[in-house]
């Protein structure tokens, strides 16, 4: 097995990061660089420079818009993107809807919502969980009750991350409450203007809103919002979740931030010199670097399998992934010590140019610490991922 780049894989690189010098706008690039806080305006801007390119979704097959990229070079686009600090374009239209609506929706559908995906012209969001379905999904209980041309949604998602922004939210809901609970779900995509939807914001550790409940009541959507076959979407709903584990493992973004956190171990100092160089300090970064150098060979391993999505070896690169970028949060924070405990939301929400505290590389990252817990639950617990581990590989 090679896992050394080619000259054609290093040649694409190279044209990589000459489209992100030209292209990435430096006030982007220096919130995500410093941990300041996006904006609805600041990702569609992004992904909107991505789209005129043709490489807003890079996964998607060349006949709906996509680059024609093999896997490496997809793999080296996400790790170049990490690298110069852009933006993410973020999953839940590209990444998520997209393929379901590629795989099971009708013509009219492709027609209508891929190419405005793939521009960015609706923001989308995820309604899978729910107050006590989260792990156990199959559980859930908003209601889709079909009455003439219509079908009528009420019940609560939870967790919907950047719903206060969506222009549309693609919904797992109960068609039937007779059959098994996995055979009685249906896929719906609505329109979130659509009268009886209500937001309501879930702040989270670090003060940002991030996430949301979002209520349905008496919520009328059309029939031909339904995405393939009614009480299937659970088939779909698996299908969608295989394509959100991919890319989880964000190797570039911890490189990225190993280098941030050694900046900071060198700048702060311990014993007269750099905190870097204290046999300890410097064993726990060396430890992780060694760790992150594991998980990059375990994914060049993955993509050069096969050219194809990975299966059941995502849980493990969202595991390993998960854990490592909770590690490098809680080593800024270490490093920093008191002088990483401020919050100053304002800087982080770029309403100040500087941060109080008079260090702008210190103050977000105690937010940034706090909000990275949040890496081993979404996208399928660390625990349900084992779950996976121990059934589909170990076969136990
Ligand atoms: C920041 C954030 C953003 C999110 N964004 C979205 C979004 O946009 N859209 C969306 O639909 N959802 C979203 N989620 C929800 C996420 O998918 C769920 O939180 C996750 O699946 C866990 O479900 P839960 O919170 O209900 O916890 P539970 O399922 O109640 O789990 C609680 C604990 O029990 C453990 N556990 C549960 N079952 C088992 C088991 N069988 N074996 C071993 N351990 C188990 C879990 O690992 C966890 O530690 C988001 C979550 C977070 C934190």
């Amino acid at each position: 097995m090679d896992l050394d780049y080619t000259a054609t894989d290093l040649a694409f690189r190279d044209t990589v990061r000459a489209f992100l010098e030209a292209n990435l706008p430096t006030d982007l690039q220096q919130k995500v660089r410093m941990h300041r806080r996006l904006e609805r305006d600041d990702y569609v801007r992004w992904h909107r420079i991505c789209a005129k390119q043709g490489w807003a979704a890079p996964a998607w097959p060349v006949e709906f818009g996509g680059p024609g990229w093999s896997a490496t070079e997809r793999h080296i686009w996400e790790e170049e993107c990490a690298r110069a600090g852009t933006p993410p374009i973020l999953p839940f239209g590209v990444n998520m809807v997209a393929p379901v609506i590629m795989a099971f929706g009708n013509a009219a559908q492709k027609a209508y919502y891929l190419p405005r995906i793939l521009n960015c012209d609706d923001w989308w969001c995820q309604g899978y969980s729910e107050p006590g379905s989260g792990s156990d999904l199959a559980s859930l209980k908003t209601t889709a009750e079909r009455v003439g041309e219509h079908y009528i949604v009420n019940g609560q998602k939870t967790w919907t991350t950047l719903g206060q922004h969506a222009d549309m939210i693609f919904c797992l809901v109960r068609t039937d409450g007779t059959v098994r609970k996995q055979e009685g779900i249906s896929f719906l995509l609505i329109d979130m203007k659509t009268p009886g939807i209500t937001v309501r914001p879930i702040i989270m550790l670090d003060e940002e809103h991030e996430v949301n409940e979002v209520f349905f009541d008496n919520v009328k959507v059309p029939v031909e919002n339904l995405i393939g076959q009614e009480n299937k979407g659970w088939t779909y709903a698996k299908y969608l979740l295989g394509h959100e584990r991919t890319g989880i493992a964000a190797v570039g973004r911890s490189k990225r931030e190993l280098l941030f956190l050694k900046k900071i171990a060198t700048e702060q100092r311990k014993g007269g010199r750099p905190l870097l160089q204290d046999p300890v300090f410097g064993a726990k970064v060396a430890s992780l670097e060694i760790e992150l150098m594991a998980l990059e060979m375990t994914v060049l391993r993955v993509i050069t399998k096969a050219d194809h999505r990975p299966g059941p070896e995502a849980s493990l690169l969202k595991i390993r992934g998960s854990e490592i970028q909770q590690q490098l949060t809680e080593l800024m924070l270490e490093a920093l010590g008191p002088a990483g405990l401020p919050f100053d939301t304002d800087y982080l929400e770029g309403k100040r140019e500087h941060a109080l505290t008079g260090d702008d590389a210190a103050a977000p990252l105690a937010g940034y610490y706090f909000n990275f817990r949040k890496t081993s639950i979404y996208g399928g617990s660390n625990e349900i991922q084992k779950n996976i581990i121990t059934q589909m590989i170990l076969g136990l």
